[in-house]
């Protein structure tokens, strides 16, 4: 069973990208009803592993890391869709976290998610994150993100 905390979403990378366009329909609906401009970015959440599906194992370059973590480092971090404990740590020395982070692709509208704990699966369960994502990160000014 999977346990959910109050007003905590699931961390599903499917049930982020539901409830993130959920959220997009509305503002986008609001946007048309008031002739206001808007610009829909489809949204990709990376990282949200769950112990019930399958996830991409393989190497990742520390360039990436590096760069992913100076994203994360650079401009605001998302209050959090949720809490979130690794699944797939045994004992009790579980990695937890309950931040995400948010990066738009301007040129393919594009809107990335990920979570802090994105950092702890590539490290300690070998997770790849997505070719296109390392590729747009690798793509990455220092000054550039937001
Ligand atoms: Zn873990």
């Amino acid at each position: 069973m999977r346990e959910i905390k109050k007003g905590v979403v699931p961390m599903k990378g499917s049930e982020v990208e539901e409830h993130t366009n959920k959220v997009y329909d509305s503002l986008e609906e609001y946007a048309k009803r008031e002739g206001l401009d808007f610009v829909r970015y489809k949204t990709v959440a990376v990282g949200y592993l769950d112990i019930t599906e399958e996830y991409q194992k393989g190497p990742v370059s520390q360039n990436f890391i590096n760069k992913l973590k100076i994203a994360w480092n650079t401009g605001g971090v998302l209050a959090s869709l949720g809490y979130h404990e690794c699944e797939f740590c045994e004992g009790k020395n579980k990695a937890t976290s309950g931040s995400e982070k948010m990066l738009r692709d301007e040129v393919n509208k594009i809107e990335y998610r990920f979570p802090q704990m994105i950092f702890h699966y590539i490290e300690e369960h070998g997770y790849q994150p997505p070719e296109d994502f390392v590729l747009f990160v690798m793509g990455l000014d220092k000054g550039i993100i937001k």
